[in-house]
């Protein structure tokens, strides 16, 4: 029987056998020496494809995320941050427990932008009473909503003129690369460093590289050591990315067209489907029937977390007629037939 239809998010993608043939027969080393020649390809490949200095692999987003804030602030010193990032709301507040950095949040826009008068509002002046303003970071895509380039560019350069580094969470900036029909080398231009997941819809098990300005990324990889994320043998891990490079990024445009495929769908029924732009459906679901919906959806064979806003995700593992099936399964539990397509 074929695997439930996992909509949880793109991270439950497993390994395809092409890829654990990569992973099976790649060469491998002491990566704490350097020895590992496929993780330092990993690194050059990736520091390449986005025009940045360095690269330096992680074991997760998290880490690496961490890792690059503490290589930019000292103990006592904030980023500026949105309410919605991963770095703020969904890594534990390890930026304050591990890093002693004050995050700054301001509130997303609900185009996933922050208001860049408030960003500059937010600069601490060189005061005793303040911690230091020492970085802007930014999420891109977030929400499973791509933030254009000329934002970015406007984004970097207020930081450039008021002495700010800045940070991009790319975990899914292969998304909105795809999406915008431009090279990452030239969205992320300008950053001084940019954390990139290999394990979301680039399908590997784990994995993640943070790339960047030389100085940072050397910062960075004592960082990673002391938070316990220097691993031995991972040109493993290293060959999963290298196969995702190659062969899972152009193919996100199916992810994101099944993603369009299912809001379609979905609003069909009579839902309120936010609009979509990459691989991320949201989708109201009335209060008192999450728990049911959930349950209808277990029953048929699809694994998804209901809410009042409800988030499925696409990825390499569902194709167009997996769609399909949650739109029935969704008509069926909302009483109604799906429209034909
Ligand atoms: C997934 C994700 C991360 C990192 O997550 P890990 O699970 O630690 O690899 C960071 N930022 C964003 C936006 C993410 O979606």
């Amino acid at each position: 029987m074929k695997d439930a239809i996992d909509l949880r998010s793109d991270t439950v993608t497993k390994p395809s056998a092409a890829m654990r043939r990569a992973m099976a027969a790649a060469e491998v080393g002491d990566d704490v020496f350097g020895d590992d020649p496929t993780v330092n390809r990993l690194q050059e490949v990736c520091a390449r494809r986005f025009a940045m200095e360095s690269g330096l692999f992680f074991p997760s987003g998290t880490q690496s995320n961490l890792a690059a804030l503490m290589a930019h602030c000292q103990r006592g010193e904030e980023v500026i941050v949105g309410q919605d990032a991963h770095t703020y709301h969904y890594e534990a507040g390890g930026m304050a427990v591990l890093g002693s950095i004050q995050p700054q949040p301001l509130t997303n826009r609900p185009d996933g932008t922050l208001d860049l008068a408030e960003v500059e509002a937010a600069i601490k002046p060189d005061d005793a009473h303040f911690a230091i303003t020492r970085l802007l970071a930014l999420e891109n895509t977030i929400g499973g909503k791509v933030l254009p380039r000329a934002y970015m560019a406007e984004a970097i350069a207020l930081a450039r003129r008021r002495g700010l580094a800045t940070h991009l969470d790319g975990a899914r900036i292969f998304n909105a690369s795809v999406k915008l029909g431009m090279p990452v080398q030239e969205l992320c231009a300008g950053f001084d460093t940019v954390s990139v997941c290999l394990s979301k819809g680039l399908g590997t098990p784990a994995g993640t590289v943070l790339v960047g300005r030389k100085d940072l990324i050397a910062r960075a990889r004592r960082i990673r050591k002391m938070l316990g994320g220097t691993m031995r043998q991972v040109g493993i891990l290293a060959a999963a990315g290298l196969h995702a490079l190659e062969h899972n990024v152009e193919r996100l445009a199916e992810d994101h067209a099944n993603a369009e495929r299912l809001g379609r769908g979905l609003a069909a029924l009579g839902l309120r489907v936010d609009p979509v732009q990459t691989n991320m459906v949201f989708v109201a679901i009335p209060g008192n029937s999450v728990a049911d919906l959930e349950r209808h959806l277990r029953e048929q064979g699809i694994v998804a977390l209901a809410g009042p806003r409800m988030r499925l995700a696409t990825h390499l593992d569902v194709d167009a007629r997996d769609i399909d099936r949650v739109v029935q399964a969704f008509a069926g539990f909302f009483g109604k037939a799906a429209a034909a397509d």
